[in-house]
């Protein structure tokens, strides 16, 4: 019944927390093999996402010293949601169960006890889900909670307060492979995948060292793809303000009309500035947001590689799956 776990770790810049994360694992690790929880060939797998820094080495050195760590990396940094997707893809053809985590150690690792308990009772996806941010900044907070109210607002699908921390069965990770997009936004994406679900919820904390690799700008970035490649409805809303502003400008040319046959006509220079800037906005901001999907189709149709591995750090207990061999 127990099972191969892999917990898959996507590390960039990471040099200050990875060995106490790595240590930290290794006790949760070897309690559960212990316990009889999960098998002995389960491994952390670190993916290194084209580090700057002296990530690579720890990995490397860690897993000199135990087969229990393992790690991949990538050619390049390219990011967090395609590095957890490495990382989730190599691990599915050695393991039963992946467990993907941060590195920063902001998640609470004594949850995982519970993850299993789930998994064990029939789950294939279980996300963890904080139960209060208190431990944010009020930035991070609030801009986080607005985020996950205007996904809702724009009927796509996700967790509410829940990040990449999640369990997922081999073939929960085997349907999200079928998923082809480049523009990536896990969380979105795993919810469409289906089977039974069930959350925990665990309090978050601080990170253990180092500083967030997601600066307010490439948070951004991340809300916008969240945004743009779950849900179409920005551009239902601009249909929508078009024919508002139609309908407005009707109004204003029965206006104007009137004015001139009546013989009032005269300066108007406010009310015509004030239209001109609010139009030229509004169509600008329009554009823009058709421009980001179009952006988004450009890069799909590319088919461009969402991650290359260079290099991959594994002691097997056991040969690879069938699978894994044809594909060598
Ligand atoms: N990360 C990554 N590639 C990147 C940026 C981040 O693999 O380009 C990893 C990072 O090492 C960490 C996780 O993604 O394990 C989440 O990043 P971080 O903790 O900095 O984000 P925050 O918790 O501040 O949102
Ligand atoms: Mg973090």
């Amino acid at each position: 019944m127990k099972q191969t776990v892999y917990f898959v770790v996507p590390c960039y810049n990471e040099e200050d927390v990875i060995r106490e994360t790595a240590r930290r694992l290794y006790l949760k690790a070897n309690e559960l093999i212990k316990n009889d929880v999960i098998k002995e060939d389960s491994r952390v797998l670190f993916v290194n996402d084209g580090s700057k820094d002296k990530t690579w080495e720890l990995i490397t050195k860690l897993h000199e010293k135990t087969p229990l760590f393992s790690g991949i990396s990538l050619s390049r940094n390219r990011g967090h949601q395609n590095a957890l997707l490495a990382g989730l893809m190599f691990a599915k053809d050695y393991c039963d169960v992946t467990i993907s985590m941060d590195a920063d150690l902001q998640d609470d690792i004594n949850v995982i006890d519970d993850f299993l308990k789930d998994y064990y009772s029939g789950s294939d996806v279980v996300y963890g889900v904080r139960s209060s941010r208190k431990k944010d900044t009020f930035f991070k907070r609030t801009t986080a909670l607005s985020f996950y109210k205007l996904m809702s607002f724009l009927g796509a699908e996700t967790i509410y307060n829940h990040a990449d921390y999640r369990l997922m069965s081999k073939r929960a990770v085997e349907g999200l492979s079928e998923f082809g997009e480049v523009n990536l936004f896990l969380r979105g994406l795993v919810p469409m995948i289906g089977y039974k679900y069930s959350i925990v919820t665990y309090e978050r904390n601080e990170r253990y060292a180092g500083t967030s690799k997601y600066p307010f700008k490439k948070m951004f970035a991340f809300a916008m793809d969240g945004i743009t490649s779950l849900s179409i409805k920005p551009i239902t809303l601009i249909t929508k303000l078009g024919f508002i502003i139609f309908f407005v400008s009707l109004i204003a040319l029965i206006y104007s009309l009137i004015i001139k046959f009546t013989g009032k006509a005269v300066g108007g220079w406010t009310s015509l500035t004030i239209s001109i800037w609010m139009i030229g906005g509004i169509q600008l901001l329009c554009l823009g947001v058709i421009g980001e999907y179009i952006g988004k189709i450009y890069k799909e149709t590319k088919h461009r590689p969402r991650y290359i591995i260079a290099e991959k750090l594994i002691t097997l207990n056991q040969e690879p799956t069938q699978k894994e061999t044809e594909k060598e």
